[in-house]
């Protein structure tokens, strides 16, 4: 019953792929067919999942008819029984009558697990590979990242034609252990690898820059078959997916948490306005030594360091400019032309640039609200370029530290509305979306020409609000992220920074944001616990 000959030779799958097959599921075949036609706008590579489905064998007759009509659809049928992670509570005769019946009707390949395939007696998995339909053994792992050759011997007898190896990664380095895997099978074309878990997100786009002939991605956001997976969107719109290759440079934005950061939207937006062939990824470092061993062993070219990696990373520099030794802290790391990394601080540049876009700072009288990291690179900034800064912190000795360090005074909260300040700066965390403590100052106390609030998201703050409703000009935070994540651009590639399409992306990205029901705060992870 050799259906799909035609169609199914490994070759001619291959010419009829693109690098993401996108996961459908559903709870009714009709819910299927609606999601599968929905995600041909993205890719027509598609994997159904069967298992999903109540009645797997009762939907092929609809499947078919989708698959008859949808020609350029590739179509892979997995029906993955429970003990090896899907959902199908069926045996393994069941699955086997499955995946036969899916041949003859039209699917292209099946994903047959490697411990299904090496339980089924040689006469049934002939009788499956006689149907014409092209073979992809699988393996996942839902705990580690181990021992990838031995399984893919494993593998070998079979003689598929894909093979899939999905283990789960604990650490970022875990990702290095599977580039490694599919860089020394460098000579098989059909090898599919991709680590799953949070800390292996970026395996998305390096196991296909490793050699991965393709990789997973979820139809939506929320419509993710594992843990991990990208929507397919994010990985051709952000991540370029179809443009990563083995040339393509490494980037990426690290720190714990760092799940919602927008610097991979904005940094991909700008390698991509600039054709610079490279990627930038959002690296979950839970323990600096697991992000060093990431960084040199890909290698990563540049870094964003955020929270709370930012005083750390110094000493494993070769380097730092003096302003990010005055403040202690480093936010961007190079990979010059000798191999070492260098750091520098671009905070400072997007704290001072936008104020020097609008007033004079030297003499300036400025009010830093808050002595923690941001308000650092805001005070060692503006006294580099001659203010005269005061600092309002909740904690007065922090205050009274930094003060003493960059030539600056405090200030009590009881002085403020007596004085007039050129400059308003908030440096504090108050007003980001989820914070809910009170604001540090009232209506009264903003004697000032300009308020700059530090935080960007939401782009409109309390403080914001209020300045403007006293007629203050105001900076929002989100000048401060562009400008940073800009100079950043420009120290790694040597460009100029597509501002203005860095801060449109952005800016879009906040606006989605604000319509969305509020998420809790993101957490740091523990530093002992990795990604589930
Ligand atoms: P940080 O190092 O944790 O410092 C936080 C500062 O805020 C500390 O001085 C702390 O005072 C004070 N603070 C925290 N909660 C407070 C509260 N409820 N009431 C009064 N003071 C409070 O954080 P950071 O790295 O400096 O970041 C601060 C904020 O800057 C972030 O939340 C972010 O919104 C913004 N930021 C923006 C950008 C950008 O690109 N736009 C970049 C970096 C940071 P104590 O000393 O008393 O703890």
């Amino acid at each position: 019953m050799k259906t799909n000959v035609l169609s199914t030779t490994p070759q001619m799958i291959r010419s009829r792929i693109g690098k993401i097959c996108v996961s459908i599921t559903g709870s009714t075949v009709a819910e299927m067919i609606e999601r599968a036609a929905q995600a041909t706008k993205e890719t027509t590579f598609l994997e159904f999942r069967l298992d999903y489905l109540d009645k797997p064998l009762a939907a092929l007759p609809k499947l078919k008819q989708f698959l008859a009509e949808q020609t350029a659809v590739t179509a892979i049928a997995t029906c993955r029984r429970a003990p090896n992670g899907g959902k199908f509570e069926g045996n393994l005769a069941a699955e086997l009558e499955i995946l036969s019946k899916a041949a003859a009707s039209g699917f292209h390949l099946a994903d047959l697990e490697l411990e299904s395939a090496e339980a089924l007696k040689k006469a049934d998995f002939q009788h499956l590979r006689e149907t014409g339909i092209a073979l992809i053994v699988s393996y996942h792992d839902f705990k580690q990242t181990k021992d990838l050759d031995a399984i893919f011997k494993r593998m070998e007898p079979f003689e598929p034609d894909f093979v899939k190896i999905v283990p789960t990664a604990k650490s970022l380095t875990d990702n290095v252990t599977l580039m490694r895997f599919l860089e020394r099978m460098n000579d098989h074309s059909n090898i599919v690898g991709v680590c799953m878990g949070d800390a292996g997100i970026i395996s998305r786009v390096l196991g296909v820059r490793a050699g991965s002939a393709f990789t997973f991605a979820a139809a939506t956001p929320g419509e993710e078959t594992a843990p991990g997976q990208i929507a397919a969107r994010t990985l051709i719109e952000t991540y370029r997916i179809d443009q990563v290759d083995a040339a393509t440079k490494v980037y990426g934005v690290a720190g714990n948490p760092i799940r919602s950061s927008l610097s991979p939207l904005m940094m991909n937006a700008a390698f991509r306005r600039e054709t610079v062939n490279a990627v930038y990824l959002g690296l979950q470092a839970d323990k600096l030594s697991d992000l060093l061993t990431l960084v040199n062993e890909i290698p990563i070219q540049g870094l964003s360091v955020t929270m709370p990696h930012k005083q750390e990373i110094m000493a494993h520099l070769e380097k730092t400019d003096p302003l990010s030794a005055k403040i202690g802290a480093c936010n961007t790391v190079l990979r010059a032309q000798d191999g070492k990394l260098y750091g520098f601080n671009t905070d400072v540049a997007g704290i001072i640039s936008p104020l020097e876009r609008r007033m004079p700072l030297r003499g300036a009288k400025v009010l830093v609200l808050g002595a923690g990291g941001a308000a650092r690179a805001a005070v060692f900034g503006l006294r580099d370029k001659g203010a005269e800064v005061h600092i309002l912190n909740r904690t007065p000795e922090t205050a009274a530290k930094l003060a003493k360090q960059a030539g600056a005074k405090v200030i009590k909260k009881e002085a403020v509305a007596k004085t007039a300040f050129d400059v308003i700066v908030n440096a504090t965390p108050i007003g980001m979306a989820g914070n809910k403590a009170a604001q540090m100052l009232e209506a009264k106390d903003l004697n000032t020409k300009l308020v700059f609030d530090l935080v960007y998201n939401p782009i409109e703050t309390p403080l914001i609000a209020m300045a403007r409703a006293k007629g203050i000009p105001v900076v929002a935070g989100v000048e401060m992220f562009v400008q940073q994540g800009a100079r950043q651009f420009e120290i790694w590639t040597g460009k100029p920074a597509p501002e203005e399409e860095m801060l449109r992306v952005v800016l879009h990205a906040l606006k989605q944001k604000a319509e969305e029901p509020e998420a809790p705060a993101e957490k740091p992870k523990a530093k002992a616990k990795t990604a589930k």
